[in-house]
């Protein structure tokens, strides 16, 4: 089942385009890995899904639920209701945590349960303690952000993102503001939630990584989509010549 599909989208900030005619679907379950050199427009495409930028036309379902369509060439969005149903399914981690400074870990982890989703207190507090523990920070739920390394406090990221129960969970770049000995911390969290089949769509430039854990690989460059593939057809036998000579800056 699709539980995320993009069809012809493209977005203008004003006259610049930076994403064209952009269609993928993603099934339940797939793990998406998106690479592509900087300004390709991986972050905006991701905005998008999040509803942190508006697309200039083509069509956005996620779970079956319709985020954005195109009507007479303009975008026509979902009610507010469908709007905030779509962004509780839809869980985002980004390359600089953005945690809440002046909340502890448990309170940033049950923050969007209780006041977005509506979970009664307790059972968001007993969500969270279970995430905590299963990503390593049972012990760190009353320590603030600053208390805690970058690795630390992008697991709290990625348990606040879990906390929603979505259907599908965006990473952008969510190792790149680490330490190369932190990267891995992270890594293995993305690799525990893929073991238990988590969708999830992962910008990075960890590409031994994507080649590792993803079931499919999206190569971008300026706003669109070059090539995609499964990582071995992707890095091992790419056909464009643009794939080609991104991953040359990558071969050792
Ligand atoms: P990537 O994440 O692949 O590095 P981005 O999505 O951040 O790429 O950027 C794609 C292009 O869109 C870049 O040319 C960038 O300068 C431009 N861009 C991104 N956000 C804005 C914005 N708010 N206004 C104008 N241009 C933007
Ligand atoms: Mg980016």
């Amino acid at each position: 089942m699709s539980i995320l599909s993009v069809k012809n989208l493209e977005k203008k900030f004003g006259d610049l385009t930076v994403l064209k005619d952009i269609s993928f679907d993603i099934n339940d379950g797939e793990i998406i890995s998106i690479i592509g050199s900087s300004g390709s427009g991986k972050s905006t495409l991701l905005r998008c899904m999040n509803q942190l930028e508006t697309i200039t036309s083509g069509t956005i379902t996620i779970d079956g639920k319709t985020l954005v369509e195109t009507k007479n060439g303009a975008p026509v969005y979902a009610g507010k209701d469908i709007l905030k149903e779509i962004l509780m399914e839809t869980g985002f981690v980004f390359q600089n945590f953005n945690l809440f400074p002046h909340y502890s870990v448990l309170r940033n982890v049950m923050e969007a349960p209780v006041c977005v989703a509506g979970v009664p207190k307790k059972q968001a507090e007993e969500k969270a303690r279970e995430l905590l523990k299963k990503l390593g920070l049972e012990k760190k739920a009353d320590a603030y952000p600053c208390e805690l390394s970058g690795g630390q406090q992008q697991r709290v990221a990625i348990v606040r993102a879990l906390a929603m129960s979505p259907s599908i969970l965006f990473f952008d770049e969510p190792t790149s503001a680490l330490d190369p000995e932190l990267t891995g911390e992270i890594l293995s969290v993305i690799r525990l939630l893929a073991e238990d089949h988590m969708t999830m769509v992962i910008v990075t430039h960890e590409m031994q990584f994507a080649q590792a854990v993803s079931d499919r690989v999206i190569f971008m460059a300026d706003g669109v989509i070059v090539e995609e593939g499964t990582p071995d057809e992707l890095f091992l036998h790419p056909q464009k010549e643009r794939t080609k000579q991104f991953l040359s800056h990558y071969a050792d």
